[in-house]
């Protein structure tokens, strides 16, 4: 699936209409920030645009005003929950780690953060 307004399936759309708690930090009118299950970060959140879009470059391509968005509130979490620096990740196919297949940037901050993923 590249792009809808919903998908039933769709773990982060679930979260994103409140049918799964998440632990919410921040919100815009069109994407929403929570804490991930299993922090790899003092400060570890996902923020998920509100319409469902599979990766990255689907969302880029589909609606960069939204990849803007997301991209400000992970800036705004940053500032709210860390001394506003952070890491921001996109995993892209399973190869690269991603493992919801529902666009989301990693916010990674709250520490001095290492290098090299492989
Ligand atoms: O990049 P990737 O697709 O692997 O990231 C998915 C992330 O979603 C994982 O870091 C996982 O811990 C997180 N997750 C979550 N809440 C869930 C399911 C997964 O925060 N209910």
């Amino acid at each position: 699936m590249t792009s809808t307004t919903e998908s039933t399936d769709c773990l982060f759309c679930q979260i994103v209409a409140g049918e799964v708690p998440a632990d919410v930090v921040a919100t815009s009118e069109r994407s929403v920030a929570f804490r991930d299950i299993d922090p790899k970060a003092p400060v570890h959140v996902l923020v998920v645009p509100r319409d469902h879009h599979g990766d990255i470059a689907q969302l880029a391509a589909a609606d960069p005003e939204l990849l803007s968005d997301v991209v400000a509130l992970a800036d705004e979490v940053a500032g709210d929950l860390a001394d506003g620096q952070f890491r921001l990740v996109f995993n892209s196919g399973p190869r690269a780690g991603q493992s919801v297949f529902h666009v989301h940037g990693h916010v990674l901050a709250g520490t001095s953060l290492g290098w090299t993923p492989a």
